[in-house]
Formats: C-alpha cells, sequence, structure tokens
C-alpha cells in the first residue's frame, strides 16, 4: 500500500476534512456553505424524484441529459455571445473534477508540458502527470507586497516569464477566474497576454470557471471563450456545487468546440458513462429557473456575491484586527492570511510537518480550534517555499460561524 504521504498520493482535503472532526474545531478549511442553498432548487430535486412515469430514476443520455444540455446551451450562448450546440458543444460530468480530468486526459500524451499557474487548484498537477503529462509551473506574484490594503488582484503573472514556458511540447495552459485560493479575478488585459501566447503557440486553454457568478464590484468576471478567436481553443469548465451553492450535488459540464468536447466524450463514456438522472434533470430545471430570472432583482446568480460580500468583509476585518493579514479577494469564496506575525510567538514543535504553514494550520486546529488550509497546498513542491507565510480560509458560512471564529480569534491572539 503507498503511504498517504507519497507525493500524488497525498490529498490535502482528506487530511483536512478529517482534522476538522477529530479535532472538533470550527471549520473555515474545505470550502462548502455551511447553511441550506435556497429551497427552489433543493426543492426541484425533491418533486424530480417522485415523479411518475418520468423515469427520472432510470439512466438517461451519457454526454448529459438533453434538458439540462439545453439549458446550459441556453444560458452560456447568451453568456459568450454565440450559439452553443447542446449535443456536440457540452459534457455534462461528476462535478467540474471530472470535467477538468477529460479535458486533461483527452488532450495530454506521454511528454506533453501543461503549464500551471501558481497557487493552483490541487487537483490540475496530479492529474496532468497521470496523463504522462509535464507540468510547467508560474508562480503569480505579489506585484504590491507593501501596499496598505493588501489586493488579490495585485499578484500578477510576469508576461515574459510565461512566454519562455511555452514550446513546441506545450499543449495546454490552465487558467482559473474568478481563483481559488487567491481570489484574484483576471482582467481583460491579463487574459489577452494569455490567449496571445495560446494563439502563437497554438496551445489549448481549460479555463476553470467554476466561481464564475462570485465577483465583487468593481472586478468583472471575462469568460475566456469569448475573447478574438479564443472559442476554437478554449474549454471552458463549469460547476453546480459552485452555481447553486450545492457542492454535493457533484455535477459538473464543460463546453467548448465540438473536437475538444468529443474526445472528452471519449474519456467520460469509459469512466462514468452518465452521471444521475435525478439530479441532472433538477439542475436543468434551477437553471430554467434562474434564465427568466437572469438581470432582475430574484437572480440567485448575481445575487451570491451581494450575499458574501458583507462576510467576506467580515472575515477581513476578523483576520485584520487579530494580526493575520488577509488579503481582499475580488471574487471566490476564499481569503489568503499572513500569519507570520505569530511565528516567532508560537512553538510548533509537536506538529512535524515539512513546511511551516501546514504545522501551523494543524497546531491552529487542535489549539486553537479554528480551521484553514495551509497556502503551500496549492504549489508545486520546487515553489512551496513561496508559499508557507500564509494559510486560506472560507467564508461562505453562517453569520454566527464567522462571529465564532472571531470570538475565537480575539480569545486566542
Ligand atoms: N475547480 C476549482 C477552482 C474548485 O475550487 C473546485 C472545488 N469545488 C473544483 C474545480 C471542483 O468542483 P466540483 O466540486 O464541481 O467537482
Ligand atoms: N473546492 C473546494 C475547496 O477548494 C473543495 C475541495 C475538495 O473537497 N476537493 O476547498
Amino acid at each position: 500500500l503507498p503511504t498517504r504521504h507519497e507525493p500524488g498520493v497525498y490529498n490535502v482535503w482528506i487530511e483536512f476534512s478529517q482534522l476538522a472532526v477529530t479535532t472538533k474545531c470550527l471549520n473555515l478549511g474545505q470550502g462548502f456553505p455551511d447553511y441550506d442553498p435556497p429551497s427552489i432548487f433543493s426543492n426541484f430535486l425533491s418533486e424530480v424524484a417522485v415523479e411518475k412515469n418520468s423515469y427520472f430514476n432510470q439512466y438517461t443520455r451519457g454526454f448529459g441529459h438533453m434538458r439540462l444540455v439545453r439549458a446550459l446551451s441556453n444560458l452560456y450562448s447568451q453568456l459568450i455571445n454565440r450559439k452553443i450546440d447542446p449535443v456536440n458543444e457540452i459534457l455534462v460530468t461528476v462535478g467540474a473534477y471530472e470535467a477538468l480530468y477529460c479535458a486533461i486526459q483527452s488532450n495530454i500524451e506521454e511528454g506533453d508540458e501543461a503549464i500551471i499557474i501558481e497557487p493552483f487548484y490541487d487537483c490540475y498537477e496530479p492529474i496532468v502527470r497521470t496523463a504522462g503529462g509535464v507540468p510547467r509551473f508560474i508562480p503569480l506574484r505579489n506585484t504590491k507586497p507593501n501596499a496598505s490594503l493588501s489586493r488579490a488582484n495585485d499578484w500578477k503573472l510576469d508576461p515574459e516569464e510565461l512566454a519562455s514556458l511555452f514550446n513546441s511540447k506545450t499543449k495546454l495552459i490552465i487558467i482559473n477566474t474568478p481563483h481559488n485560493p487567491l481570489g484574484k479575478v483576471f482582467d481583460y488585459d491579463e487574459l489577452t497576454m494569455i490567449a496571445n501566447l495560446a494563439k502563437k503557440h497554438n496551445v489549448l486553454v481549460i479555463s476553470d470557471e467554476v466561481y464564475e457568478w462570485l465577483v465583487y464590484e468593481p472586478a468583472k468576471h471575462i469568460r475566456m471563450a469569448t475573447l478574438p478567436d479564443m472559442w476554437e481553443r478554449t474549454i471552458t469548465i463549469g460547476s453546480a456545487g459552485k452555481t447553486f451553492s450545492m457542492t454535493g450535488w457533484k455535477l459538473g459540464w464543460a463546453y467548448g468546440p465540438a473536437n475538444f468536447i468529443q474526445n472528452m466524450c471519449v474519456v467520460h463514456q469509459t469512466a462514468i458513462y452518465t452521471c444521475a438522472t435525478t439530479v441532472q434533470e433538477a439542475t436543468a430545471r434551477g437553471f430554467e429557473h434562474e434564465i427568466n430570472v437572469l438581470n432582475t432583482p430574484q437572480s440567485y446568480f448575481q445575487n451570491m456575491s451581494k450575499e458574501l460580500k458583507p462576510k467576506m468583509q467580515y472575515l477581513f476585518k476578523t483576520l485584520q484586527d487579530n494580526g493575520l493579514k488577509p488579503i481582499m479577494p475580488d471574487g471566490g469564496y476564499f481569503m489568503i492570511s499572513n500569519w507570520t506575525n505569530f511565528e516567532n510567538k508560537l512553538d510548533l514543535s509537536s506538529e512535524t510537518d515539512k513546511y511551516k504553514d501546514f504545522r501551523f494550520v494543524k497546531w491552529l486546529s487542535k489549539n486553537v480550534k479554528l480551521q484553514g488550509i495551509p497556502f503551500s497546498a496549492f504549489y508545486s513542491e520546487p515553489h512551496k517555499n513561496m508559499a508557507e507565510d500564509y494559510l486560506r480560509f472560507c467564508f461562505f458560512k453562517k453569520d454566527e460561524t464567522l462571529k465564532k471564529a472571531e470570538e475565537i480569534l480575539t480569545t486566542w491572539t
């Protein structure tokens, strides 16, 4: 049996979700809301499950339940201003995870290179490696380390450094906007810079946009597929778990040109064949409902960031007041925070992890009863030392949970 800590075997969510349970701490680690999603969406699922003669409790079309792919086509055709063919240009998957897996597996062969921007959502690296690919990492760097207000959008790519990674073996680049864990939302110029390199070197872009609705003004979400001549080389990935705040539904999708989607379908049909019909039908109804109220005050998609912004600001102030220097996100539901004020005041010798952020986060869970996620979990092994000064917190939590976090931190510091 492999040991849990071997590279490629280790999984940060498994370790820290277990730790949250065993330490009984307040869990701001793994990203999920700790309160109910709007009942209109969950009611669709209970309706669907008991509908007579509907066949919703049986298998459905393998590449996506027809009502759902039609709804996805309807929504995204409007958003990207291009008619998306529901049958050939969309694949429904088990969460965004499976969409990422199919997109990477169907495009990477032994020795192909994939560019991954650090920090990165942790599964990108092992998926590239299991496909036989070679990940090439490039970090976002804080361009304003001395700013009085530290912002996620100040973390930027160096265009020359990025250009230097492209070569004849480069097959794809993965981008994530809004970004997990940083909360950065890539702006038009940044996306254009990446798009121009992808076009110049004939490279595919996998655009992970699972937090597409979670953007805090004035930041704006721009879809990579809408940039000039980018539809042809972009696979865009979304998640019902993030879109409807129901991470347990584990339904995702990819849309893009038919040639890429059909290759992804081959991976999907071999591993999964089809996703749960009930969840797909309920998600389709959720989308139909939302499409009708888009751009009205009833739109859940558009209200979500209004609901989360005060939570984000509350956690920001709490962290700031307690000497954990937070970085203001522009999107998503995570915030990173610099904990080095405490470094010389704590004895972390009870923890044996290689990286100090892992030692600190574990120590915090056990002794202060508050959990985050070590930031270096989102970096490749050679670059983890760039990340050790930070930890990540999730703020998609009840107000009372965030208040509890404040009480815990204030008592501790
Ligand atoms: N991409 C990013 C950036 C994520 O944060 C997550 C976690 N939810 C996923 C993909 C996977 O999403 P899902 O739960 O739909 O598989
Ligand atoms: N995307 C969520 C996070 O970043 C959940 C990750 C997971 O459970 N795999 O926290």
